[in-house]
């Protein structure tokens, strides 16, 4: 099926849009791995706890991240998010595919950081649930659980402050009713498309600790 679809739309380059291949050779080549980072925000540096995980520790086991966010891999996922592309969240999946199965190697449940119903309306679909679908299907792993939802829109957190980006997600997120018990004594790996200061990661975890998460690693596509 996809080879006669890929026949009669020939498939572009998910980030410079080059005809022949998903994620053409040089704009893979380009990508540039996070290297050493601290070993709880991913904040790229030394491999060793950073001095604000020190002070103020996020509710969250780890935050993991395989690629610096920037370049050709901040384009496709730009692409993604804000032109309609969505078949990128299946092009990307096999870059960090194998994060996301040793985060869940031991049964994690993996649950995408949701997009607010009224974005994914304008969008016409939430990218972050795509790209954990397509990053559980390569990976090997069941499908996602659609276990959170935003309950408050907010203002996107790249135009604030790094201060200002933990008040301004309280209160956004909570755990869908039908779902519920099965957050209950489990290990669950959040993912999401971009993390930066892991305010997002930290709001979502709170809400699933409360709900009797045993842990939580998240794992991003791509660290700032
Ligand atoms: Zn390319
Ligand atoms: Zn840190």
């Amino acid at each position: 099926m996809w080879s006669l679809l890929d026949w009669i739309f020939e498939p572009q380059c998910a980030a410079c849009t080059a005809p022949g291949a998903p994620l053409c050779e040089a704009c893979a080549g380009s990508l540039v791995e996070l290297g050493p980072a601290c070993p709880r925000c991913a904040e790229p540096g030394a491999d060793i706890i950073c001095a604000r995980c020190v002070r103020a520790p996020l509710p969250l086991e780890r935050i993991v991240s395989p690629w610096q966010f920037g370049g050709p891999l901040a384009t496709a996922i730009r692409r993604l998010k804000f032109t309609g592309a969505n078949h990128i969240a299946r092009t990307v999946a096999p870059l960090w595919a194998p994060l996301v199965a040793a985060a869940a190697s031991d049964g994690g449940l993996v649950i995408p950081v949701p997009l607010h119903w009224r974005r994914r309306w304008n969008r016409g679909y939430d990218h972050a649930w795509l790209l954990a679908v397509h990053a559980c299907a390569n990976a090997k792993l069941p499908p996602p659980v659609p276990a959170l939802r935003r309950i408050r829109a907010v203002a996107p957190q790249s135009t604030l402050a790094a201060t200002d980006r933990r008040s301004n997600l309280r209160g956004v997120f909570a755990v869908v009713a039908r779902h519920a018990k099965r957050i209950e004594g489990r290990d669950v790996v959040l993912l999401d498309d971009v993390v930066t200061t892991g305010s997002t990661f930290a709001a979502a975890s709170e809400v699933l600790i409360a709900h009797g998460a045993r842990s939580i690693t998240g794992v991003a596509l791509a660290r700032t």
